[in-house]
């Protein structure tokens, strides 16, 4: 039977809400924060300057074109990479890149930010880029390369928000470590079926450790994981994992916990987005704890649209149309282009999303975090595999799921802040648009309005981002969804 621990920690989105049965992370936005302001000892401003026409050509759009402004501090001299083998990285790790990875040259943030990690002293690191620019890469490359493999012992960790970045980012330090024998174990809620108590099992000896917040905490708290060999510390969609309303709590407990154990590691926050509260929040707490100054990469927010991922929106009559729009034209249309993922704003309103399309003959799967672990990875499984087209989501997929052949985002329901519905949440905006046109590629994004509050907020949006988002008008025209398909590079 599974004890207490397990049940409540079943599903990552649990985890976040101690308090209510329906707050869910994916569904909460982040609050208003009071934070302080950033540390006035601003690190030097040093602009590390990249020559594009030394990262060679590429079939596909840069996935990052526009500037990035790295600000480094103190006088390490970084030089971008051009190759992998810039890096003085092990020939093991060379091959994970090139064989299994199949990848041929660093991105643009690689090229920047490898070399701000990898280069002693080690500086940490506070780093924003784009959706689908290659962040994993960047970590696990950092993980993968300053851990000892003669060492039985934790000396990476990477706490994510969800189970399923957790297992997705393993999937990545697996396929690109698989020549260096370095081992590795998730920490994410276990199904309890298999569940065994922390407390029951030995000391954790995996070289690098993935998972998320509250499982990590308990290893931590029941002494089980060891923070003292602990090298290198990441936090991937580092603002919701240091947002008020996020994991803020785990975070700090986790970052002071490895500080006090072995105050030299270093400490990697990537994110697509970082709000100036967060920002601020994040570049104190990481001076605080660890005592030192740090690197950072961010993109305006202006520039922070892919543009290789083409905005509509479609003002519908009512919530009946939403659903015919998605049936009769975007499904339609979706299929020959390829997998589309349909956001929505609660499980409940999955739920009646999928009833409605499944009465209409659509096949369509919906993840949500109220599934069993076993039914929520197995969704996931098919939709990777591509045995299905159409995924319906909550938030739980918003940010950091990685599947190159999702070109079409579908908003049924607009982002909100859990707090004030009136008010958008930009930043899961942001990352839900980012699902599609992955490292570059082709992607839309339709956003169905049906009222003067959508569309009060899609307002809101198109002006914090400077984007005219394009209308696609009326509602129910074929010809008009194939144009915009067309124009998107789709068709
Ligand atoms: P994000 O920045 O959103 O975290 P990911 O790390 O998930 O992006 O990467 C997006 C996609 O780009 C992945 O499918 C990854 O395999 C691919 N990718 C990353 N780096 C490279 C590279 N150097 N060459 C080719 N593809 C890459
Ligand atoms: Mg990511």
């Amino acid at each position: 039977m599974a004890d207490n621990e397990s049940a409540t920690a079943s599903t990552t989105d649990q985890e976040a809400s101690k308090s209510t049965e329906t707050k869910r992370w994916a569904d909460v936005a982040e609050e208003e924060q009071d934070v302080a302001e950033a540390s006035s000892t601003e690190p030097k401003l040093d602009s590390l300057a990249i020559d594009d026409s030394r990262l060679g050509h590429s079939t596909l759009t840069d996935p990052d074109d526009s500037s990035i402004e790295a600000v480094t501090s103190g006088d390490t001299p970084y030089t971008s990479a051009k190759r992998f083998e810039d890096l003085n990285l092990s020939p093991e790790l060379l091959k994970g890149l090139y064989v299994e990875m199949k990848f041929e040259k660093p991105s643009k943030i690689q090229a920047i930010s490898l070399p701000m990690i990898l280069t002693p002293p080690n500086k940490n690191l506070i780093a924003q880029a784009h959706n689908g620019s290659g962040k994993t890469t960047c970590f696990v490359l950092g993980m993968l390369s300053r851990v000892d493999p003669k060492l039985t012992a934790p000396q990476a960790l990477c706490i994510c928000p969800t189970r399923e970045l957790a297992i997705q980012n393993m999937e990545v330090l697996l396929k690109m470590g698989k020549f260096t024998g370095i081992t590795s174990e998730l920490a994410i809620p276990a199904d309890p079926a298999n569940y065994i108590p922390i407390q029951k099992r030995p000391p954790i000896t995996a070289q690098v450790i993935i998972g998320t917040p509250g499982t990590i905490c308990k290893w931590m708290l029941a002494k089980k994981l060891g923070m003292s060999q602990m090298k290198i510390l990441v936090f991937d969609e580092a603002d919701h994992m240091l947002a008020e309303s996020g994991f803020r709590d785990d975070s700090v407990k986790i970052m002071k916990a490895i500080a006090k154990a072995n105050f030299s590691c270093q400490v990697l926050l990537f994110s697509a987005t970082f709000d100036d509260a967060v920002k601020a929040f994040v570049s104190k707490i990481v001076e605080e704890i660890f005592v030192r100054d740090y690197n950072q990469m961010f993109v305006k927010k202006e520039e922070l649209s892919l543009e290789s991922v083409k905005q509509y929106k479609v003002h519908c009559p009512d919530e009946l149309s939403k659903i015919m729009v998605i049936k009769d034209r975007i499904l339609e249309l979706g299929e020959k282009v390829g997998q589309t993922i349909i956001f929505v704003r609660s499980r409940n309103s999955a739920a009646m999303l999928h009833k409605s399309l499944v009465s209409l003959g659509y096949e369509v799967t919906t993840i949500q975090g109220a599934l069993k672990q076993e039914d929520r990875d197995k969704i996931i499984k098919e939709f990777k595999e591509g045995l299905t087209q159409v995924l319906i989501s909550t938030d739980l997929l918003a940010r950091g799921f990685d599947q190159k052949q999702v070109n079409l985002v579908v908003n049924f329901d607009l982002p909100v802040r859990y707090d004030r519905p009136t008010e958008p949440d930009y930043e899961v905006y942001l990352h839900r648009v980012g699902r599609a046109g992955r490292f570059g590629r082709k992607g839309a994004v339709f956003n169905l309005l049906c009222d003067d509050r959508d569309d009060l907020i899609m307002g809101k949006i198109e002006k914090y981002f400077n984007a005219q988002i394009a209308e696609v008008a009326p509602w129910n025209s074929e010809k008009e969804f194939e144009v915009a398909l067309e124009n998107a590079g789709l068709l």
